[in-house]
C-alpha cells in the first residue's frame, strides 16, 4: 500500500512542485473514522485531553450527512422516532410518492432486521426511556455548544431563539398538544400558541394557520461552519486531519484492532473511534460489530433569505420539514427514505420541499435557489445513538447512530467518546446507548 501511494505521488506531482497530500501517519494513538459532526467534535475533545489524534475521512471533513442539514439543537426531539403511532401513519405515507416518509421497496436483509426491531420499538415503553436519555443529552450538548461560541474568533451562526412547530389545521395542532405535555413532564419547555401568538412570534406565517407549539430552549446554528471551524480549530491544536483517505479493513488481532487498512496504507493505533455515521455497519461488520442502522436519506434546499423572510427556525407540523434561518440563507430541510446507501436525488420529494413552505408562509416573489443537498441519517431502530465500547474489541469505541439528532447531540458525544476512552465513568448515564444492546 505504502508502495502504491509513493508511486501515485510521483506520478502526480509536476516536477518542483509539492504534492497538496501529506504521507499517513503508520503508528498513531487514537484514529477517528469520519469528518462529519460526530468524528469532529470527538477529535476535538480528545485533543483537549492531550491525546494525539488522527481523522481520517474517505472524502472531506463535513462531506456526509453533517454538512446541508437543518442546523436545529433540539432538545424538543428528545421523543424517538420509533413511538407508538408511528407505523400506522409511515403506512399511511407509503402510498404517497410526496410523502415525506417512504421506504424504497426491496428484498434486504438487513433492512427488514431494521425494520422488525422498529416495529419492536414503536412503544409507550421505548418513548419513556429514551426521553430523558435524549433529554439530558441534548442539554448537555447546547451548554457545550455555547462554551465553544464563546472561543474567539468561532463564529458559527448560534443563536437560541427557539423552534415554532406549525400547524395548518387544528386537529394535528391537537395531536401536538399531547405530545407537548409529555415532553412538557419530562421537563422540556413547551408552550401551545394559537394562530395570533404563532403570528406575534413569527410574522412571516400565513394568517390562516391554526397555531403552533413553541420550544424556547431549541437553538440553531450553520452545520457546516460549525464542522469545518471545529476541525480548523483542532488541527491548530494538533489534531492531523486526513482527507481522502478510506478505511478499507483491519487487521485484528484477539481483542485487539492491530491496524486499520486505509486507501492511503496501514496504520497501527492504540485507540479506534468508528464515526463514519451511515457507513459505520459495514465496517464495525468487518470487526464481527453488528452495528443495526439503516440510512435515511433527507433533502435540504438552501435559497437566498428573502426580504421579510422568518426570522425563526419552523417545523412544518404537516409537512414534515424544517425552515432555517442561516444568517444570508433559508433552508428547508425534511423527508426521510430509507433506500439503502443511495444518493441519488429523487425530484419529486425535493418540489414537495419546493412547494410545501408557501401553505405556511407569506413571503411573496420566488426564492432565488442556492444549492439542492442530500444526506443520509444513521438511523438505529430505537432512535438512541450507539455509544461506546463494543464488548468485542478493547481498543474501539462505537459513536454513531444520531439519525435526525447528530447535530444536536454533536459535542456531547464527543465529549463522551473522550471519557469512555479515558476508562472514565461518563458523565452522563449512557447504559442506554449500548453499541451491543441489539444482541
Ligand atoms: C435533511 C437533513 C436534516 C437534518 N437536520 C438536522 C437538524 O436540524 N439537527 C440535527 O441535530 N441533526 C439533523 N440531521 C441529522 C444529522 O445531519 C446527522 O445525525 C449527523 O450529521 C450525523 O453525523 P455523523 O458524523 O455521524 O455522520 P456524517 O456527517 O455522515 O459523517 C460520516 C463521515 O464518515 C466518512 N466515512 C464513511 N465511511 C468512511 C470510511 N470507510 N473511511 C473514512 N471515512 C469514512 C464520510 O465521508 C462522512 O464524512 C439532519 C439530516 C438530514 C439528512
Amino acid at each position: 500500500m505504502g508502495t502504491a501511494y509513493t508511486s501515485m505521488a510521483m506520478n502526480l506531482a509536476t516536477p518542483g512542485q509539492q504534492l497538496a497530500i501529506d504521507p499517513l501517519p503508520r503508528d498513531v494513538d487514537v484514529l477517528v473514522i469520519g469528518g462529519g459532526v460526530i468524528g469532529v467534535t470527538s477529535a476535538w475533545y480528545l485533543a483537549q485531553r492531550g491525546r494525539t489524534v488522527t481523522l481520517v475521512d474517505k472524502d472531506d471533513v463535513c462531506a456526509g450527512s453533517s454538512y446541508g442539514n437543518s442546523g436545529l439543537l433540539v432538545p424538543s426531539h428528545s421523543r424517538p422516532l420509533a413511538a407508538p403511532g408511528v407505523l400506522a401513519q409511515g403506512l399511511r405515507w407509503l402510498l404517497d410518492s410526496a410523502s415525506p416518509f417512504y421506504v424504497k421497496p426491496r428484498l434486504d436483509r438487513d433492512l427488514l432486521a431494521w425494520l422488525w426491531k422498529f416495529r419492536g420499538a414503536c412503544t409507550a415503553e421505548n418513548v419513556r426511556r429514551a426521553v430523558p436519555v435524549l433529554r439530558d443529552l441534548s442539554y448537555a450538548s447546547l451548554a457545550l455548544y455555547r462554551e465553544l461560541a464563546a472561543i474567539p474568533g468561532f463564529d458559527f451562526g448560534l443563536r437560541q431563539d427557539g423552534v415554532l412547530m406549525v400547524f395548518r389545521t387544528k386537529a394535528r395542532l391537537d395531536e401536538h398538544r399531547h405530545e407537548a405535555e409529555t415532553l412538557q413532564a419530562a421537563g422540556i419547555s413547551a408552550r401551545v400558541l394559537d394562530e395570533n401568538g404563532a403570528r406575534e412570534l413569527e410574522p412571516a406565517l400565513r394568517p390562516d394557520i391554526a397555531g403552533a407549539v413553541y420550544f424556547p430552549e431549541d437553538a440553531h446554528l450553520t452545520p457546516d461552519r460549525f464542522v469545518r471551524g471545529l476541525a480548523r480549530l483542532a488541527q491548530e491544536r494538533g489534531v492531523t486531519v486526513m482527507p481522502s483517505t478510506e478505511v478499507l479493513g483491519f487487521e485484528r488481532s484477539g481483542r485487539r484492532i492491530a491496524a486499520i487498512e486505509t486507501t492511503r496504507g496501514a496504520v497501527r493505533a492504540s485507540e479506534v473511534v468508528l464515526a463514519a455515521g451511515s457507513w459505520s455497519p459495514a465496517l464495525g461488520r468487518q470487526l464481527g460489530v453488528r452495528l443495526p442502522i439503516q440510512p435515511a436519506k433527507g433533502y435540504s434546499v438552501t435559497c437566498d433569505a428573502p426580504p421579510g423572510g422568518p426570522r425563526l427556525p419552523m417545523l412544518l407540523g404537516e409537512a414534515r420539514f424544517a425552515v432555517t434561518p442561516m444568517g444570508d440563507a433559508l433552508r428547508f430541510g425534511g423527508t426521510l427514505e430509507l433506500a439503502g446507501l443511495d444518493l441519488t436525488i429523487n425530484r419529486v420529494r425535493v418540489d414537495a420541499i419546493q412547494r410545501g413552505w408557501r401553505d405556511y408562509l407569506a413571503v411573496p416573489g420566488e426564492l432565488r435557489l442556492r444549492q439542492i443537498w442530500r444526506g443520509l441519517r444513521p438511523c438505529t431502530p430505537d432512535g438512541l445513538p450507539l455509544l461506546g465500547r463494543p464488548r468485542a474489541l478493547d481498543n474501539l469505541v462505537v459513536a454513531t447512530g444520531h439519525a435526525m439528532i447528530g447535530v444536536s447531540l454533536g459535542p456531547i458525544t464527543g465529549k463522551l467518546v473522550t471519557e469512555i476512552v479515558a476508562g472514565e465513568k461518563p458523565g452522563v448515564d449512557i447504559a442506554a446507548l449500548d453499541p451491543d444492546r441489539f444482541g
